[in-house]
């Protein structure tokens, strides 16, 4: 039975996308309504036929929805909870898939209606593509999606959501928005930007040529690609929102590299050996919770 008569997706990308793919494919919504910002991108969805209804006006598709979700980065969600406000049905809830969560409670609970409730999401599930095309319907299959439930929202909302994104094939953990920031701060956005910072260092070298690195890339610079390959508006929202949970993760990991060229400097193979053994036991243990796959270039085919 379905979740949820109606669901907007504002936002129609790589996440929009997703959803609509598994509420369709597994009937968790009656009725999918589709709003992406370009005509363009709201096209391309009607081509694949991700939905019931499509309209670049978000406003026109939110009127009788009985669950919204915002899939745009997450520097406009303020904006464009305030333009779609005064349209939400009364009873119904408004999410979003954002990858902070403190920033995004800040910029639409504000606009919020009396008697709408807001509890805001992320899955924790995603790839380095963007776009409708790229999304798939097993996105979610045994990742986490962690809500971040607002005092604007009843027990039921919070269960409601739950309810939906375990049958998208997640499962739920409800937290904090500040804990979560932290979290996803040293899981996501600190090795992202490490990725960014090791991918640009290889193109600035000028001892090695472009080509080098291309013809010569080994995994661990290969993986550094994939996700530094990543949508850059979507990147640079994250650390323009999380900004303070990124500086500390930042600072201690700059302490602990500093060590680590200490180690290297000093010739000090025993805090090294010592490193990579506990280093090597965090991957088994990802592996052991299902989270990843011991396969060669963790099986993915590209
Ligand atoms: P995406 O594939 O780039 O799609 C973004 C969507 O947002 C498109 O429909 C785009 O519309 C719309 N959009 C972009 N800028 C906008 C603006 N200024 N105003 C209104 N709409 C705008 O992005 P995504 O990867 O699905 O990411 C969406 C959200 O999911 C982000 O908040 C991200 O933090 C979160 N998330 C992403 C991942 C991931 O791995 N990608 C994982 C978990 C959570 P047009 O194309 O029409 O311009």
């Amino acid at each position: 039975m379905a979740v949820f008569n109606k669901i907007a997706l504002i936002g129609v990308g790589l996440i929009g996308s997703s959803i609509a793919r598994v509420a369709r494919e597994r009937a968790i919504a009656n009725t999918i309504a589709i709003s992406s910002r370009s005509q363009q991108t709201l096209d391309e969805a009607r081509t694949l036929d991700l939905g019931d209804e499509y309209n670049t006006d978000a406003a026109q598709i939110v009127k009788d929805a009985d669950l919204v979700i915002l899939c745009t980065p997450v520097g406009v969600v303020g904006n464009i909870t305030s333009i779609i406000a005064d349209h939400l049905k009364p009873g119904s809830i408004i999410s979003d898939v954002g990858s902070v969560k403190v920033s995004v409670i800040q910029q639409m609970l504000p606009h919020i209606p009396d008697g709408v409730n807001f509890v805001p999401a992320h899955p924790v599930a995603g790839t380095e593509k963007s776009g409708p095309k790229h999304g798939f319907a097993t996105l979610f299959d045994n990742r986490w999606c962690i809500l971040t439930p607002t005092p604007k929202a009843e027990e039921s909302a919070i269960e409601a959501l739950g309810d939906f994104w375990q049958a998208c094939g997640s499962s739920i953990e409800i937290m904090d928005a500040e804990h979560h920031d932290k979290v996803l701060a040293i899981t996501s956005h600190l090795p992202q930007l490490i990725a960014y910072n090791i991918v640009g260092t290889a193109d600035d070298l000028e001892a090695v040529t472009n080509s080098e690195v291309i013809k010569y890339s080994a995994g661990g610079f290969r993986d550094s690609t994939r996700l530094a390959a990543s949508d850059p508006t979507m990147w640079r929202d994250v650390c323009l929102h999380n900004k303070e949970a990124i500086l500390e993760m930042l600072a201690r990991f700059s302490e602990d590299l500093s060590a680590m060229q200490r180690a290297v400097r000093w010739a000090d193979g025993d805090t090294l050996f010592d490193m990579f053994t506990r280093t090597r036991k965090i991957r088994r243990d990802i592996i052991d919770a299902g989270q990843e796959i011991d396969a060669p270039n963790f099986g993915r085919d590209d």
